[in-house]
């Protein structure tokens, strides 16, 4: 599932090519991707003009001029693809947005969604999220704070959305990592130096994952080499039976509360 990397990548990108532009034409495929009438949605959405796109956690926020925001979280197996009829990959597609000539395609929202609401509403909706991690404001102290609350497995409190926005399974994986603690943990047994080294581990990972484009491998228009850069430079996430780049030791996977865990047995403690 796409995390907060991925999702501040197609940002970045996305608000190069459409930020400023109206909506052209819309398709909407599979009613079930949105969450009013399709009518209404083509009514309220056509020839707005996107003034921005924002990110809060794993959701995209795509500001109208009308003041509506379309609001995108692609959940397990979503991606965006940009570019002409030519271009667009040979997928099934659940809604279109079109740009004049160019179109921006969302391809597998079966659990994802592409919501319509007022700028308030949408407030509402991400309200009971945690804060952005790469948040200046949001400082190793607030981390501690916030921390010393919680019990239990780290890696549940770190993929928690309420706890801090934007964080799943493969990120939490490689924060572990870096920070030399197995993710199985209970916070409990994490001194107060391990848990200073996870939250700065937490920035750098996902700092350098942005850097690096997120891990998706679907680019998002024809000639993008930047989406899916960080996949090969990933430590441990969907490498088990390989070598650890610290120690040599096999990379192992458990299944942890139904979610695949991966980690280095041997350097995190
Ligand atoms: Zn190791």
């Amino acid at each position: 599932m796409p995390e907060l990397p991925e999702m501040e990548n197609y940002k970045l990108l996305l608000n190069q090519k459409i930020a400023g532009r109206p909506i052209t034409a819309i398709q909407i495929n599979r009613e079930k991707s949105v969450n009013v009438n399709p009518e209404l949605f083509r009514k309220t959405v056509l020839h707005q003009t996107v003034r921005n796109i924002n990110r809060r956690g794993k959701h995209l926020l795509f500001q109208l001029q009308n003041g509506q925001v379309l609001l995108l979280h692609l959940m397990l197996g979503g991606w965006m693809f940009y570019g002409t009829e030519a271009d667009k990959p040979k997928r099934t597609i659940q809604v279109r947005l079109s740009f004049g000539k160019e179109h921006l395609y969302f391809i597998g929202l079966r659990l994802g969604y592409l919501h319509l609401y007022r700028e308030v509403e949408a407030e509402e909706k991400l309200a009971h999220l945690g804060p952005e991690p790469l948040n200046a404001t949001f400082s190793a102290e607030e981390f501690l704070k916030r921390i010393a609350t919680k019990h239990g497995r780290f890696k549940t409190t770190l993929i928690d959305q309420e706890f801090i926005a934007g964080i799943g399974n493969c990120y939490s994986a490689e924060i572990c990592f870096h920070a030399g603690i197995l993710p199985a943990k209970e916070i409990d047994d994490i001194s107060e130096s391990g848990r200073v080294q996870l939250f700065q581990a937490m920035k750098q990972v996902l700092t350098e994952a942005i850097k690096n484009g997120g891990y998706i491998e679907n680019p998002i228009f024809e000639g993008d080499i930047k989406t899916g850069g960080f996949y090969g430079v990933r430590k441990v996430y969907d490498r088990q039976g390989e070598s650890c780049q610290r120690c040599g030791s096999a990379i192992v996977m458990e299944t942890i509360s139904s979610r695949k865990t991966y980690y280095c047995p041997n350097c995190q403690k």
